[in-house]
């Protein structure tokens, strides 16, 4: 029986992103990410999908090595990375396990909400709690009838003389499993559409907060989705962070870089997958000659060399946009639709050249497979980038 196939550690040029656009500071972040990914992250994933256990150990450590407000300002707290060196660090975590990518990028999005509009005698205690991992943050904007028209949640947020009264159903929380605190998404003013939607901050143990097991899925079970019910949940004045009128925007403006991590998590899959397949065929023998021989193997894993290089291309140059504070709306949807279709096909082509081997659960691809299937629905599902492209193409002047 042939060794089991270990994460590869891309050796070769073709399989490393050339770091060209970011400062050294945030270059060492980006590599200690990486090294805390082949490290800690790699060993566990098996562990975590077959026991389909959220990786709440991932994240206390990741909080140990300050990877819990890195796009959080420096004036706020934060390790102040740009677009490119936060899609980078992900690049490298999604390289070893896209489910603890995705539960640190909510956590990271939720503290940069916190830091961007939490008031008030709470602010600093929950910035601080956030930035330092002590507690584990999520977003909880879809329900079991509401996905990619989030304008139309149900779930009501109704004023009592002293604070409010949360009542509805968030479904697809990540990190649900093993959530202190939900960014709740509801609606203040059901007459006034998307302009009644406000946000409300719901530690995970207040009464009325009932979080349900978590889902069965295809995989990335590290990053511990489920779904959680508000039952007349009571909460403070303060508990408000962001009033109606800006609930709405305030849950898209983060979309673009959300987006854009998600292609720099594909990225990483992918990359992983490449140096998998081509550390096994140029070792496994067929028909007198290595399957790195084949003319078919070579052309294969060349076209996925391209997509991956394409997929860099588009996903950095979003993030750069972003960094330059350029509109990054339109190149963020090429990329994440780009990124994740491509990640899915090529993942699959890189097990097809290995053989049967490529399917043990204990190399990464088959946890690469499934996840990149399911990053075509986080931050938007492909249709909806197709949405935001031909919008622009097709309604503008
Ligand atoms: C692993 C995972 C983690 C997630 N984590 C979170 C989270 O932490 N917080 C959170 O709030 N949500 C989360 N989500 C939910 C995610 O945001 C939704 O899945 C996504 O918004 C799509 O909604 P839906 O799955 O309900 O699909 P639906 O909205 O039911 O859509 C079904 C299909 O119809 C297509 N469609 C919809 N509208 C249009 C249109 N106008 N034109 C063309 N096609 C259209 C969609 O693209 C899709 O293919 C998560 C999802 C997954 C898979």
């Amino acid at each position: 029986m042939p060794a089991p196939l270990k994460i590869a550690v891309p050796q070769s040029r073709y399989l490393r992103c050339v770091d060209t656009d970011i400062t050294p500071a945030e270059k060492n972040v980006v590599d200690a990410a990486a090294t805390w990914a082949a490290d800690f992250v790699g060993p566990r994933s098996e562990g975590w999908e077959r026991d389909r256990r959220c990786a709440r150990d991932a994240f206390d450590s990741a909080a140990a090595h300050s990877f819990t407000g890195l796009y959080v300002s420096q004036d706020h707290g934060g390790t102040g990375l740009g677009a490119v060196a936060y899609a980078r660090v992900f690049e490298e975590i999604a390289a070893a396990d896209m489910g603890v990518g995705f539960m640190l990028t909510v956590h990271n999005n939720y503290a940069v909400s916190l830091a961007n509009h939490l008031t008030g005698p709470t602010r600093n205690a929950r910035l601080e709690a956030a930035l330092t991992g002590s507690v584990l943050g999520g977003f909880g904007l879809t329900e079991p009838d509401v996905g990619s028209d989030a304008a139309k949640i149900t779930t009501t947020a109704t004023k009592m003389r002293s604070g409010w009264k949360l009542d509805g159903a968030k479904a697809w929380v990540s990190n649900g499993a093993e959530l202190d605190v939900l960014a709740v998404y509801a609606t203040v003013d059901a007459a006034a559409g998307h302009r009644g939607i406000g946000a409300f901050l719901v530690d995970v143990a207040t009464p009325g907060v009932v979080v349900d097991d978590p889902y069965h899925l295809l995989g990335a079970h590290s990053l511990g989705t489920t779904s959680i019910r508000l039952e007349g949940c009571e909460v403070a004045d303060d508990a408000m962070f962001i009033p109606p009128g800006r609930g709405f925007s305030a849950a898209m403006a983060g979309i673009d870089v959300a987006r854009i991590i998600v292609g720099a998590m594909s990225c990483g899959m992918m990359r992983t997958a490449l140096g998998t397949a081509t550390q096994w065929v140029r070792g496994r023998q067929a028909f007198g000659a290595r399957l790195a021989d084949l003319q078919n193997t070579r052309f294969v894993l060349a076209d996925v060399a391209t997509d991956l290089e394409a997929t860099r291309l588009l996903t950095y140059r979003a993030a750069r946009l972003l960094d330059d504070g350029e509109p990054a709306t339109i190149a963020a949807a090429h990329a994440k639709k780009f990124a994740t279709r491509t990640a899915e096909r090529r993942i699959a082509d890189c097990m097809q050249v290995m053989g049967a081997e490529a399917t043990r659960q204990s190399g990464a691809l088959p946890r690469h497979l499934a996840a990149s299937r399911l990053t075509n629905y986080l931050d938007g599902a492909t249709e909806i980038q197709n949405v935001v492209i031909a919008r622009a193409l097709l309604d503008g002047e």
